[in-house]
């Protein structure tokens, strides 16, 4: 199973020059470092128990520089649950030992050899059947799948017990495992396509060798691929992957139909039938046509998906949220990492790294946002998968609306085609408003003072109907050094309907180093103590105040209006 980079999880300082050297070992692997302890780390954790539990449930490859019985201990309570199961590995702080603890079958042993290779040790390998043939047998590498993993495990054990084995069919990789093999072995391993109901004392494994060509909309999909493949005798394990003319990229039947089975789609240049379509994307296979819109194309060889066709292309447009990594979405995380190319005005696609080296950074300015989202499309619909970065919420005077507007604009079928999809993120106002108490709690009202887009006479116009609606209002882009007096005149008109003891709440930069929380009055309020990287809550007129036990106060807008209900 292809896993996602592996998390490196240290506790201190003394650990940051191993993990560097593992991280070079693996493109995107990321450091995560306790809070206050380690400095320079890719990801700041606080807490390590909940941290590397919610690694392991994301199915994320762990490497703990830290004692194997703290790792054991903390992840102890989801080893029972069936679900994800990442490899798990335990390296000593100077690097002097590598310790595969979890995941036998995603590769642990593969890993641990690895790692220990870069830190020129011997990796503690303790599984028999590894140690004595030199890798694996009920893990085979991508192209392969194991017949039947029970079956598989048994293997093993007869074959450590000093039985020996037949191999019928060709597969290099067992060439290389050094199993005690006898042409006339009771134990035989038969690789093949072909479904095929197992002998006694036969273990299978199948190539990923067959492609299936789909050439139009096909009614129940997943069903009729498995009718096809019954009647051409394949076997469902060797299903590589679909193949659709890119006429049908959009089409969520076949998407559904992929996710379903289990395999990836791809897409190529229409063709007058599936059988065609299948030969042109696997030259030299055998061709068993089905009906005119199936057909099956069957290799010697797994196939190299990467070589057939192209993906359909996907542009996410994502939000960061306010900028601490903990405040954003795992959704957005998990797009981040599988992302090919990034855009995004430079200070955003920063805040969203560290990227892989094989990721593409295109930073631009934060002005050019239609020549972005046009750009964004242009990559998408070559295969690739994009993302466009917003700070906070890409639906808050963001990317998203210039996306969909490009999108909008646009008869170009491949950018229709493209899997677009918007990802949110904490907006700058919730991230204050939470960090104040409240002050949201009722009614409010979002705006933005910038003028570039809008004409300022309709702005006065919203802030005025607002404030007189006794909505709470929150400010973005509140000022900036081409708009100075736009927030001193927004301001007249809020105190215009509001006493000047109404709560403020300013927030600069939450979510990011050097944040400040303020809470003020609009009667002292000035435009000096806001910038553009402020964010301003004003209240209505039932939000109030009151002291929080540390220091501080904390604000809030009641649920109710008019008259506190009894409770
Ligand atoms: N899409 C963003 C808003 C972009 S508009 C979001 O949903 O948050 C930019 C404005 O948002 C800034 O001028 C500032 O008013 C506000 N802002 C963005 N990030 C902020 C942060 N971390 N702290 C305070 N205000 C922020």
């Amino acid at each position: 199973m292809a896993h996602s980079a592996p998390a490196i999880v240290i506790l201190g300082n003394g650990s940051l020059a191993t993990a560097r050297k593992i991280a070079q070992l693996y493109p995107g692997a990321l450091i995560h470092g306790l809070a206050e302890r380690v400095e320079g780390a890719d990801r700041v954790y606080h807490e390590f128990g909940a941290t590397l539990r919610e690694l392991y449930q994301q199915d994320t490859p762990i490497i703990a520089l830290c004692a194997a019985g703290i790792v054991i201990r903390t992840l102890a309570p989801l080893l029972l649950e069936k679900g994800a199961e990442p490899p798990v590995l335990a390296v000593a702080e100077d690097g002097s030992a590598v310790v595969p603890l979890l995941g036998g079958l995603g590769g642990v042993n593969v890993m641990a050899r690895e790692i220990a290779a870069g830190l020129d040790v011997a990796a503690a390998i303790t599984t028999s059947g590894e140690l004595r043939f030199g890798t694996c047998l009920l893990n085979p590498p991508s192209g392969y799948a194991l017949g039947d993993l029970e079956l598989g495990k048994r293997f093993v054990s007869d074959l450590l017990a000093g039985e020996h084995v037949r191999i019928e069919g060709a597969a290099p990789w067992l060439a290389q495992v050094q199993l005690p093999q006898d042409p006339e072995a009771h134990l035989s391993i038969h690789v093949g396509s072909a479904e095929r109901t197992p002998a006694a004392n036969e273990l299978l494994i199948y190539p990923r060798s067959v492609l299936l060509a789909v050439s139009a909309s096909v009614a129940d999909l997943p069903q009729a691929i498995r009718a096809a493949l019954r009647q051409a005798q394949v076997a469902g394990q060797s299903l590589a992957c679909l193949l659709a003319p890119v006429t049908e990229m959009a089409n969520p039947t076949l998407r559904e139909a992929a996710l379903e089975l289990g395999v990836p789609l791809r897409f190529a240049s229409a063709a007058s039938d599936a059988s065609e379509l299948a030969r042109g994307a696997v030259p030299g296979a055998t061709i068993i046509p089905i009906d005119a819109n199936l057909a099956l194309a069957i290799a010697e060889q797994p196939l190299d998906i990467a070589q057939i066709g192209r993906p359909r292309g996907r542009l996410a447009v994502i939000g960061l949220g306010p900028g601490a990594a903990e405040l954003m979405v795992p959704a957005v995380k998990a797009e981040l990492a599988r992302a090919t190319d990034v855009l995004g005005y430079e200070t955003y696609v920063r805040m969203a790294g560290p990227f892989r080296a094989d990721q593409v950074l295109h930073c631009t300015d934060n002005r050019e946002e239609m020549q972005r989202a046009r750009h964004a499309f242009e990559l998408a619909a070559q295969g690739r998968s994009v993302i466009v970065v917003s700070s906070g919420d890409p639906g808050v005077f963001a990317m998203a609306a210039a996306v969909l507007e490009a999108l909008h604009e646009s008869s170009e079928p491949a950018w229709h085609s493209v899997d677009l999809e918007i990802l949110p993120g904490v907006s700058a106002s919730l991230a204050t408003a939470a960090q104040a108490g409240a002050p949201l709690g009722h009614d409010f009202c979002v705006m933005s003072l910038s003028d570039n887009l809008k004409p300022w006479s309709i702005i006065e116009k919203r802030l005025d109907l607002a404030a007189e609606a006794d909505l709470a209002l929150a400010f973005y882009n509140p000022i900036s050094r081409s708009r100075p007096w736009q927030l001193g005149r927004a301001l007249e008109i809020v105190a215009q309907h509001r006493t000047p003891e109404t709560p403020v709440v300013l927030g600069r930069d939450i979510g990011r180093p050097g944040q400040t929380l303020r809470v003020t009055t609009l009667g002292t309020l000035t435009p000096e103590q806001v910038d553009m990287r402020t964010m301003v809550l004003i209240g209505s007129s039932t939000t109030c105040t009151f002291p929080r036990a540390g220091g501080g106060e904390w604000v809030y807008t009641p649920r109710w209006y008019g008259e506190k209900p009894v409770s």
